[in-house]
């Protein structure tokens, strides 16, 4: 059973249907500014409403454009979490180095699994404007990057997971490490 949810959340097709993720998402351009906007606001909400979830991919609220939020504390002191929103996101460059990381996703509550992923990268990708721009993460906001892009691809972790297991309490989209 997945949590209980705000009202304003019970529409999610996440959520009733089960992973959205057969779709592989359409790239979105420039003049789509607005609708960069709407579902990206549609994703923030979504994600937010979720304790625990710092990430989330346009195809996972039915939505099928290439479109992902992020948002997360990099140190825990940070009051204000940095939140990206980047459409058609792209990563460029790797790092060789390779990091095992706890992962679980909204749109498969209650599992866990550990990936094995580049422990940096660098993504491009469009604003919310519409403007090219380029994100260099390390650590688990690479490993969140990584997540969401795979979901653009039809891409699941535990597609990519050494070992999947059940947890008690569900359902985090990426679990920060201790
Ligand atoms: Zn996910």
């Amino acid at each position: 059973m997945p949590p209980a949810l705000p009202e304003e959340a019970v529409t999610r097709r996440a959520w009733q249907d089960g992973p959205q993720e057969t779709v592989i998402a359409r790239e979105l351009a420039g003049e789509d500014a607005e609708l960069i906007r709407r579902v990206a606001a549609d994703l923030v909400d979504t994600m937010r409403a979720h304790p625990g979830c710092v990430g989330l991919a346009a195809p996972q609220v039915g939505e099928p454009f290439q479109l992902i939020v992020v948002e997360y504390n990099e140190k825990e002191d940070d009051e204000q979490p940095k939140l990206f929103i980047l459409a058609n996101p792209e990563i460029i460059r790797s790092g060789s180095d390779q990091e095992v990381g706890t992962e679980g996703c909204l749109s498969i509550p209650g599992f866990v699994g550990d990936v094995e992923r580049p422990a940096a990268v660098t993504l491009r990708g469009l604003n919310r404007r519409g403007k090219l721009m380029r994100v260099k993460a390390n650590g688990w906001l690479a490993r969140i990057f990584q997540h969401e892009v795979d979901h653009l691809n039809g891409v699941l972790f535990i597609d990519r997971a050494e070992k999947v297991w059940k947890v008690e309490e569900g359902p985090s989209q990426v679990i920060p490490a201790d």
